[in-house]
């Protein structure tokens, strides 16, 4: 099974609910190390993006993940909304007009997003980033790339959990949260859990 311009804007659709349902805690996380507006700059973003799709579908996958990227551009502000509007639009250019993405290429879009978030932000592994959730899901996409576009997601979903998950030991390196030295330890990378919620959604999506 391929993914559609449909199939794409539904797993849009289905981050832009889970992103809405998971704002509070989005926040909270936001307010231990940042400054608290993670999970409203996020879901503004992806309000946005629903009522840009109900404006009217892009013809392509590609042009799907381009509105996504423009809309989170615009509408999310610090440091999160330019590095996912990034990784969107990354994503876009590669599967450039391809009427259909199959596993390679959602392997190949999430690679893009990774190395544009990269480009942007400068993180590397470690640095208590979304990169540390976001990293991990594309080396298991990867290896899950031979089978179908939903057991890809699926695995870069689990990863990426993981990847979340372990943030709370690290100290960070990069962002607001890295002013705060070693007081960072000890808390959830409010950008890695926000990672983690939309490859779940996407996964969830595809199954
Ligand atoms: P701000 O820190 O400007 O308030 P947000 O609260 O929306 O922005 O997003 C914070 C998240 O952004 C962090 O939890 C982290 O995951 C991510 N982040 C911050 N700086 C970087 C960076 N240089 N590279 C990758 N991710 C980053
Ligand atoms: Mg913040």
């Amino acid at each position: 099974m391929g993914c559609t311009p449909e199939g794409v804007a539904k797993a849009v659709r289905a981050a832009a609910d889970v992103v809405a349902e998971h704002r509070a805690e989005l926040v909270e996380l936001d307010r231990a190390i940042g400054d608290g507006d993670h999970g409203e700059n996020l879901n503004r973003g992806f309000q946005a993006v629903v009522a840009a799709l109900d404006a009217g579908l892009p013809d392509t996958p590609g042009g799907v993940l381009k509105l996504v990227a423009t809309t989170l551009i615009a509408k999310v502000g610090g440091a999160a909304g330019p590095l996912y509007g990034t990784a969107f639009l990354r994503a876009s250019t590669v599967v450039s007009n391809e009427p259909e993405l199959g596993a390679a290429q959602i392997v190949a879009a999430l690679r893009a997003g990774l190395e544009g978030v990269q480009a942007r932000g400068k993180a590397v592994e470690g640095d208590k980033t979304m990169v540390d959730a976001l990293l991990p899901a594309v080396d298991a996409a990867g290896q899950a790339g031979a089978g179908d576009v939903a057991s890809v997601l699926s695995a870069a979903a689990e990863a990426a959990a993981t990847g979340a998950d372990a943030t709370v030991d690290l100290v960070a390196h990069k962002g607001r949260a890295s002013y705060l030295g070693e007081r960072s330890a000890g808390h959830l990378d409010p950008g890695a859990r926000s990672t983690a919620l939309l490859l779940g959604a996407f996964a969830e999506a595809a199954r």
